[in-house]
Parts: C-alpha cells; structure tokens; sequence
C-alpha cells in the first residue's frame, strides 16, 4: 500500500476543513488550549505571565505547530481576558493553575451597569492577545492557521455578574436577560474585530450555554439569534464552543451559521454528526479528564480513531486540557490521524470530494 502523502499545508487543511471543503486529512486543532506545564518549561513561558505579555504568549501558543505537530496555534488560552480588562477580579493563580474570574464578587448588578470601556482594546490582557496574533503571523506566515477567541455573551454575563445570579435573571426576567446579552455581544465584536485585523484565520466563540446549567430550548430562546447575528458580522469562520452534554441543542447549533462546533467527549461523535448533517463542522471530542490526563497513547489513538470512523471534521481534545497534561498523549493525536488515513486510503479526501 502507498504511504499516506499530505499535499496542504496546515493552515489550507483547516480553513477548507472550516469551509467543509475536501482535505488530505483532517487537521488536528484544538479551538481552546493545548497549553501544558511541559510546554511553559520549553519555550520558558509560564503561567500567568503567558496571558498578560505578548512575546511568552506567542511563545507558548506557537508550540501547539512546532512542538506537537498541530495544524493551528491558539494563543488565547483562557476564558478570562475580556473580563479582565473590564475590571472583574482576579485569581491569577501560578505556573498550574488557571487564572480565574472571582465570580464571589461580581462588578456589575444589572443590563444598566453594562459599559465597554472606550480604551478596552489597550488593556494589556487584550493587547496581550492582539500583538500576540501580530508576531506569530509574522513568524509563520501563512504555513499554520491562527485561532483567536472572543467570549460570547452568555459567559462574559457569567463573570459580571456571577453564574447563580445571572442565571436566576434568565428566569425571573426574559426580557432583561436579552438586553444584557446584546449589550455585552459588543464586546464580542469588537475583540473578535481585532484579532482578525491582528492576522487571525478564524475565530473561536466560546458562550458557555452549557448541558449542565441551561437547556436546549434556553440556546433557542436567548442565544441562537445572537449567535447568527455573530456568524454574519464576524468576518471570520467562527468555532462556537459549549461544553458538556449539547446533543439536545445541536440542531439548533447547526443553524447558528457557525463554520464549526467545538464539542465535548460526552456526545457520542456518530450521533452528534448525524444531528449536524453538514450544517456545521464538528471539532473536539477527545476526552481530557480521563483519556488524555489520566491514559496512555494507546487509549489516545482508539479515541482519535472513533472520530474519524465517524467522519467528525476536525480532531482535537474536548476543551482546554489540562496543564498537567503528558506530552506523549498529545503527539499522538496527529500520528493516529496519519495511522487511520494509512489504513482507510479511500477515505480521505476522495471522500470528501
Ligand atoms: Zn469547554
């Protein structure tokens, strides 16, 4: 049998995989994080700093291509910068953990406090982002897709106001709910703008509407026009993310006009693609917790392989993983790609086209 031979580049194999045009293989990307402790020791980047200073930033992001062989590089690696700069407290946490909004004391109580500061784009944890989309383009050039990230409404609601409150307000009142989200989708905009004209290829949108807090008809109802609306003025393919269980919203995800849904290893992949029927891409999948922290490269590769048995779009973990995740798991995920097209050599883009 003929070697498998790649004939794209990584960054045309993940923006055709994003337009659902054919591939040589599907690209391995990871929308949210593959920072790992491991990698911080490499490039001599570490957290926190990684998220505050341009230059340990693309440094760290830019291993995702070098050191594990992805097709993409996402230097945003946390959930926390837009709300930093907005004044919420921190927990900056050290070198292991994730920094994290103290949702204990929220900054603002309702849809009136709501105010995009004028200068949010100078703030050093969204210049942090923005110049560092800048280096890593020069860096690479047009070899490897660059992912940016702006945070949906539904999370950056989650920071200002605190998760329990801000849910208690979609309950007791609808219409309140709906003028803070499109007040807060501003800044989604605006940040996403500015990672695009920074040099990203596609953006990642996380809004955590997640299976285990709200249901699939409250996707419906408070988030799916927004989401379109994002779809049609982001001029970028966009990769929404919501974890956890999302089978029950994902006919409704299909018609957000995203290019592709980042989902997690709770969903069966067959199933989850036969519900997107080519509305939308589907990327993730790969558990974190358990196959790509706690396993070993052999689990690592059966799970991969799940994905491309059920044709899922483009292979990556589930979510962030975690920092203390091994690098031989990891090195994996791309191997087992080209181990599967090795053996399925009808599959790929034949199939596809
Ligand atoms: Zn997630």
């Amino acid at each position: 049998m003929p070697p498998f031979v790649e004939t794209m580049t990584s960054r045309e194999r993940v923006l055709a995989a994003l337009a659902r045009k054919p591939v040589d293989r599907p690209p391995v990307s990871n929308p949210t994080s593959v920072a790992t402790v491991d990698l911080m020791d490499m490039v001599d980047a570490y957290f926190p700093q990684a998220n505050q200073d341009p230059e340990m930033n693309a440094r760290l992001a830019a291993t995702e291509y070098t050191e594990l062989g992805f097709d993409s590089i996402m230097p945003y690696f946390t959930i926390i910068q837009e709300s930093s700069a907005l004044g919420c407290e921190m927990q900056w946490e050290g070198k292991d953990n994730w920094p994290t909004v103290r949702m204990t004391r929220p900054i603002w109580q309702g849809p009136g406090d709501v105010r995009i500061p004028r200068d949010i784009l100078k703030h050093r944890d969204m210049v942090a982002i923005t110049r560092s989309i800048e280096i890593l383009r020069e860096e690479f050039g047009n070899e490897v897709a660059i992912i940016g990230k702006t945070m949906g409404p539904w999370t950056l609601a989650y920071h200002v106001f605190g998760v329990e409150k801000f849910l208690l307000m979609s309950i007791d009142d609808p219409a309140m709910t709906m003028e803070t989200l499109h007040k807060l989708k501003e800044l989604s905009v605006l940040f996403g703008d500015a990672q695009i004209a920074a040099g990203a290829d596609a953006l990642t949108f996380p809004d955590h509407a997640t299976g285990d807090l709200v249901s699939g008809e409250y996707y419906k109802r408070f988030l799916l026009e927004i989401h379109q609306e994002m779809a049609e003025r982001l001029k970028a393919p966009l990769i929404l993310h919501i974890c956890g269980n999302t089978l029950d919203r994902l006919d409704y995800i299909a018609q957000s006009n995203m290019a592709a849904f980042h989902f997690d290893s709770k969903n069966d992949p067959a199933e989850a693609m036969a519900i997107a029927k080519g509305r939308i891409a589907l990327v993730g999948n790969l558990n974190n917790p358990q196959t790509l922290y706690a396993r070993g490269p052999a689990e690592v590769r059966a799970e991969v392989f799940k994905c491309m048995d059920a044709g899922v779009d483009m292979i990556a973990p589930e979510c962030a993983i975690p920092l203390a995740t091994k690098l031989e798991n990891l090195l994996e995920i791309p191997r087992a790609v080209r181990a599967w097209m090795q053996q399925h050599p009808k599959n790929g883009a034949a199939k596809k086209a």
